[in-house]
């Protein structure tokens, strides 16, 4: 573990390289990103490839399910939702996840061992009990699950009680997570999401008191309300409750995207300045807290498993987020949910009545890779991930020299070097501390579809 002397504050960072690197870019959840996926994509050779990746030698699944229901609309939100459905409703969308299921079981082998489950939203825990225990009871009646496999599920701790935490344990669950993004009241009902303290505080001694201990808080910071002071107190009390993993996302404003984000506007939105002051405050908390940073914007405990990946280097990360797990194929269920096999993307259709009245593999968009983005793909989610890339391990699998190959990026990586934020040494490409914070405009460089474009400004975030 590096020591605490080390660590670079998001505060430390001049403000020239601020100024210099704020520009919208995407978070690579996957390459090439999602606006490249298109609807006239050969879906023939996704179903193809999807086939092929069966056999002996096939690697474990990953499943999503997207369960779309939520009760509001946080303002901050830019999840795909549905807000306020009847039971029967949703009773409809769990027999589509199962038809669905079905459906997908004729292109993968659901012998393939299931090593991640993770229910998003949306708001899983829309659903009641029984239609819980019977979503999670179709999945185990088609596919395997191992012991040592993740399951998990993000949890909105306003909806939920103790009873339905036990019915998640007894189903199996064994990671969850809790959107808190900020604890102060003044905060919350500018976004539209109250929760009081006491609530998350009553919930979490319940799981530990069952012996759950892998639990994770997200939070946001840039939302409009927020002090230095006030964001101080939310870190505190997330720290009191000791989760193994934060989360501490950047508030992404693209009311082009999400139009009631708007809303916000009206209380005023923190300058950059001020959100890396926010964020810098957060980051020096939870690092003296004995938190380590992972990735861009989550923080583990030392015993977390995330640590153990960050340190031999072999993070990853998908739509879900980062993860330990490597390699699986990503089956997706549910309206908007995108699966990730055998070097293709295909998203399911995203609107309830269509995904509901759909039949076979319901996809809309899709994307099949070619070698090149394949490699792009390895370069980025390491850098991205581990702030590392070991030339050797995509020369030899793609047979390419990387200097010839990328001779213009390497050329491009001399301003991230000058400025001090990264290393081309022999055999490997380092992001130095400093860097790490500019990771995304580093992770841009190899970016092919993005060095195509023109204007990138209205389909991403601001990358600070
Ligand atoms: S933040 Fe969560 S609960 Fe709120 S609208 Fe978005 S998906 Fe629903």
């Amino acid at each position: 573990m590096k020591s605490e002397s080390s660590i670079i504050s998001p505060r430390q960072v001049p403000d020239e390289l601020l100024k210099k690197y704020q520009r919208p870019g995407p978070r690579y959840t996957s390459y090439p990103t999602a606006p490249h996926f298109s609807a006239e994509a050969d879906f023939d050779e996704i179903a193809r490839r999807w086939k092929g990746s069966n056999g002996e030698n096939a690697s474990d699944l990953s499943i999503y399910v997207h369960i779309p229901f939520c009760r509001g609309r946080c303002s901050y939100c830019g999840c795909h939702t549905v807000v306020g459905r009847d039971e029967a409703s949703v009773g409809r969308y769990v027999e589509s996840l199962k038809s669905h299921a079905d459906a997908l079981l004729k292109l993968v082998d659901g012998k393939r061992p299931v090593g991640q489950m993770a229910l998003g939203g949306g708001t899983p825990t829309y659903l009641t009990h029984a239609q819980m225990r019977d979503l999670i009871g179709a999945l185990r009646d088609r596919f395997i699950f191992p012991d040592d496999g993740e399951r998990s599920m993000e949890v909105d701790p306003r909806w939920i009680d103790e009873d339905y935490l036990d019915l998640l344990l007894e189903l199996g669950f064994n990671r969850l997570s809790f959107g808190l993004q900020d604890l102060n009241e003044t905060v919350q009902r500018h976004v539209n999401r109250v929760l009081p303290f006491e609530k998350i505080e009553r919930l979490m001694g319940h799981l530990k008191g069952q012996g759950m201990d892998a639990l994770n808080l997200d939070l946001i910071y840039g939302l409009p309300g927020q002090t230095p002071d006030s964001f101080h107190k939310t870190v505190s009390q997330v720290v009191s409750l000791q989760p193994s993993r934060i989360a501490l996302f950047g508030y992404a404003h693209v009311p082009w995207v999400s139009p009631h984000q708007k809303r916000l506007e009206q209380f005023g939105l923190p300058s950059t300045q001020e959100r890396m002051e926010l964020f810098g405050l957060a980051f020096e908390q939870l690092v003296d807290a004995g938190y380590r940073h992972v990735g861009m914007d989550h923080f583990a405990r030392q015993d977390d498993e995330l640590i153990q990946a960050l340190d031999s280097r072999t993070l990853t990360r998908n739509f879900m987020g980062y993860t330990t797990r490597r390699g699986l194929d990503l089956v997706a269920m549910g309206a908007s949910g995108i699966s990730s096999v055998a070097g293709t993307y295909a998203q399911n259709a995203k609107e309830l009545d269509e995904y509901v009245e759909g039949t076979g593999h319901r996809w809309i968009r899709g994307f099949a890779m070619s070698e090149e983005d394949r490699l792009r793909r390895e370069v980025i989610m390491s850098l991205f991930c581990n702030f590392y890339l070991d030339i050797a391990s995509v020369e030899g699998p793609f047979a390419i020299s990387f200097k010839d190959h990328f001779a213009d990026e390497l050329a491009e990586l001399s301003g991230f070097q000058e400025d001090g934020l990264l290393e081309v040494r022999e055999g490997e490409i380092l992001v130095t501390d400093l860097g790490r914070f500019f990771v995304r405009n580093i992770a841009m460089t190899f970016d092919a579809y993005l060095r195509k474009e023109t204007a990138s400004g209205d389909r991403y975030s601001k990358t600070l």
